[in-house]
């Protein structure tokens, strides 16, 4: 499932080529992704009118228009937006080709179709973090989301630190693998209470976070099962996975070998000697 980096990669890569372009004409496969596709709402507001700005919000990708309507994007498990000439055939699970008159093709392509393609209109689109992100956390690179606002939402909670972490109510964009690793990173092991970890330790993980996350954005993400980024090519952050799939190797610190366990029904990678609880 594309995280973080992995929608930043995608976004950073369709920016120049997107924006102040008009689309120009929608088609869709008429296969059903994770909620109704508003292949109307599209076509009566958004054909010839620019493209003002795109941007990542936690993993979803936000178009903003110049006549104040939005449309936002969710890779779900293995979406991903491409970029073509017009004239390319369809590729397999092509499921939206939006022309722009910069002579490009923008699709979204989805092997699995829990992707998302949702329309909001003028009035919500004026402030979309009171409507469509009411509920969710804050930026891991923003100043709102610091080792002091972790330590306080955490304070009257016993959950596992490495399922809060991929609460995106908490905080936006961290899913399973980026979780992983910055636990080890920072020394935690990942079924801690939240409530036993000190303000040092969350300001110390909350470092772990922004450097792994940027980091992976620089190596254009990663590449599990479907992802490929905006270019159709493979991220290479996986090679520097430290933990993530690595049970039954040795900890690239001590040497020991790398545990395995389910949290929160999700697979969890931990040193039993660098992330004691
Ligand atoms: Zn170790």
């Amino acid at each position: 499932m594309p995280e973080l980096p992995e929608v930043e990669v995608i976004c950073r890569g369709i920016i120049p080529h997107v924006r102040h372009a008009r689309i120009t004409d929608i088609r869709y496969s008429g296969k059903p992704l994770r909620t109704v596709v508003p292949i109307d709402a599209m076509r009566d507001t958004l054909l010839n009118v620019p493209i003002e700005k795109i941007w990542r919000r936690a993993k979803y990708i936000v178009f903003s228009f110049a006549n104040d309507m939005t449309l936002i994007f969710h890779m779900g498990m293995s979406g991903k937006l491409t970029l073509c000439p017009p004239e390319t055939p369809p590729a397999k699970h092509d499921h939206l080709f939006f022309t722009l008159d910069s002579h490009i093709q923008l699709r979204m392509n989805d092997t699995r179709r829990f992707g998302q393609v949702v329309f909001v209109d003028r009035e919500k689109s004026g402030d979309l973090e009171t409507t469509v992100f009411k509920n969710t956390g804050p930026e891991p690179f923003s100043e709102a989301c610091s080792g002091s606002y972790l330590h306080r939402r955490a304070r009257s909670s016993n959950q596992p630190v490495k399922t809060f972490l991929m609460n995106a109510h908490i905080i936006a964009g961290i899913g399973n693998i980026y979780a992983n690793e910055s636990l080890f990173a920072a020394g935690i092991h990942p079924a801690t209470p939240v409530s036993n970890l000190s303000l040092y330790q969350w300001e110390e993980l909350m470092k772990k976070i922004q450097a792994i996350l940027h980091w992976a954005i620089d190596c254009g993400g990663s590449t599990i099962n479907d992802y490929i980024n905006a270019s159709g090519e493979q991220g290479y952050f996986q090679a520097n996975f430290k933990i993530y799939g690595k049970d039954g190797t040795p900890c690239t610190i001590c040497r020991a070998i790398i545990e395995k366990m389910k949290i929160g029904g999700r697979a969890s990678y931990f040193c039993p000697v660098c992330q004691k609880i």
